[in-house]
């Protein structure tokens, strides 16, 4: 069995457990052999919906590892807003373990591009009537032993700055003054344009948007821990706003 089908029969059984709907959303893939899918919680909530998005780039695989983890540990009746998932958004290249998708192609780069790769499409298609107060993309950076995030923010939210002290419990923050060029304070890359899903978001009106990178250097149940405590913590804040 393939690796997204051995990660799609353990969803599609937490998904029953919790009686929730897995949606295809739409196939990709030179046979159109790879369906995507998102997960939509409490759908006739209006307002404060939050998105997480995971595995964009293929083998950043505690993203999606951490949505089961997620879901697993979520108390449904409890939660207040509405809640849009996607579990996978590249499965090409998350069953290939690639960055990029069968296409060769660096989706998170092509959200604000003319030609958009099918992918891309597929997503935005699926948020196109929602009004998403915070959006979290999940990402990695596998070649690092300390964590960072890219944020975006109209004047300096605390929220971000909490994340950071969060992800300090369970791995170095990366202090350096610039990651790939770019400048960074404290961990923090602040509203870097880059055609990202995250930075399209930002620029529609998401008010909230950042995407988080676990270092892929250390163990996959540490990184995909972090991530679920900061997707509670994502919950907690948008449900105090
Ligand atoms: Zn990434």
């Amino acid at each position: 069995m393939s690796y997204y089908n051995t990660y799609l029969k353990k969803l599609n059984s937490v998904c029953k457990r919790k009686k929730l709907d897995l949606i295809e959303i739409g196939r990709v893939g030179f046979k159109k052999e790879y369906p995507i899918y998102k997960i939509v919680i409490n759908p006739l909530k209006k307002g404060r919906v939050v998105c997480f998005s995971a595995g964009i780039h293929g083998y950043e695989i505690a993203g999606p590892w951490a949505v089961l983890e997620f879901l697993k540990k979520l108390n449904v009746e409890k939660l207040k807003n509405k809640l849009i998932i996607f579990p996978v958004a590249n499965p090409s290249g998350f069953d290939k373990n690639i960055r990029h998708n069968w296409q060769r192609k660096n989706l998170n780069a092509l959200f604000c591009s003319k030609k958009m790769p099918e992918e891309n499409k597929i997503l935005l298609n699926a948020l196109k009537n929602e009004k998403v107060r915070f959006f979290h993309a999940l990402h990695e950076d596998v070649e690092e032993k300390s964590f960072y995030l890219y944020n975006f923010e109209k004047k300096p939210e605390k929220i971000y700055r909490d994340i950071i002290k969060l992800a300090k419990k369970y791995f170095p923050i990366n202090l350096a003054k610039e990651i790939y060029g770019d400048k960074s304070v404290g961990g923090l890359i602040i509203n870097r344009a880059d055609g990202s899903f995250e930075d399209r978001l930002f620029r529609e009106g998401t008010p909230y948007s950042m995407c988080t990178e676990t270092p892929g250097k250390h163990s996959l149940k540490k990184r995909v821990e972090l991530s679920v405590v900061i997707m509670e913590k994502v919950i907690k804040f948008i449900n105090k706003k």
